[in-house]
C-alpha cells in the first residue's frame, strides 16, 4: 500500500508528502500528515503557485489568529512583495461580498470581502482531500474526482459540523472533520480548518484505484 503514489495512483511511491505542506506552518512546526508519492509528484506540486497563493489567501484571511498574522507577515508578505503579478492579483481580489461558483458553475453561496482563484484553490483543496483520504482510507482518489468546495469563516459554519470529531493536526493551524457515506465511500465531505477558516468541501469520484 505504501508504494502506491497518493495523487497520481501509480505505484513506486519514493518519498513522502506533507498534508498541510510545510509552508502552512512557522519554523520549526513539523506537525503534519505524510503520505506516499513519487518524487517527481510531489515536485511539481510544491512547485506549483497553488500553494503559495493558497497559504497567502489563507493567513490574510485569518484577522483573528496570531500565527496566520505573523506567517501573513513574514511568508506571505515576502511573497507578495516578491512576485507582482501575485500580488496585483491578490488585490484586486480583496474586495466585496461576491458570490461563490464551483468550477462547473454551481452556486455555493457567498462570502465576505473576497474573491478568489478558483483554479488554484480548486488545486489546492483537491490535493488536501486526496492525501487525507489516501491517509484514512488507503485509496486514491481519481483526477477527475467532481469537487465543490466553498470558503467561509468559523462563526458561519453550520450547526451539524460540530457533531463530527475533529481531528488535530496543530490548532492553530490545521484540524479538520469528515465524513465518508458507508453506502457509497467514494462521496465524502470534508471540512478543512486552516488558522480561523473552515473551508466546506464535498468531493465525489467514481473511479478509484484502490492497492
Ligand atoms: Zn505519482
Amino acid at each position: 500500500m505504501e508504494d502506491f503514489c497518493y495523487f497520481c495512483g501509480h505505484s513506486g511511491a519514493n518519498t513522502k508528502e506533507d498534508i498541510p505542506p510545510l509552508s502552512f506552518f512557522p519554523k520549526g512546526f513539523r506537525k503534519t500528515i505524510k503520505v506516499p508519492a513519487h518524487y517527481r509528484c510531489n515536485k511539481k506540486w510544491s512547485d506549483s503557485k497553488a500553494i503559495e497563493y493558497c497559504r497567502n489567501l489563507l493567513t490574510g484571511l485569518s484577522h483573528s489568529n496570531s500565527i496566520a498574522q505573523r506567517l501573513f507577515m513574514t511568508k506571505s508578505r515576502r511573497s507578495i512583495l516578491r512576485n507582482y503579478p501575485l500580488r496585483k492579483k491578490m488585490i484586486s481580489e480583496l474586495r466585496k461580498e461576491i458570490d461563490i461558483y464551483s468550477p462547473r458553475g454551481i452556486y455555493l453561496g457567498s462570502t465576505p470581502g473576497v474573491q478568489y482563484d478558483a483554479k488554484l484553490m480548486d488545486e489546492f483543496i483537491k490535493h488536501i482531500v486526496k492525501g487525507l483520504y489516501y491517509h484514512h482510507r488507503g485509496i486514491v482518489l481519481s483526477a477527475q474526482a467532481n469537487i465543490n468546495w466553498k470558503l467561509q469563516p468559523f462563526y458561519r459554519c453550520p450547526e451539524w459540523i460540530n457533531r463530527l470529531p475533529t481531528i488535530v493536526i496543530d490548532n492553530n493551524i490545521f484540524r479538520y472533520r469528515y465524513a465518508i457515506l458507508s453506502s457509497n465511500p467514494i462521496r465524502s465531505m470534508w471540512i478543512l480548518g486552516f488558522y480561523d477558516l473552515y473551508i466546506g468541501t464535498v468531493i465525489a469520484a467514481t473511479d478509484t484505484h484502490s492497492p
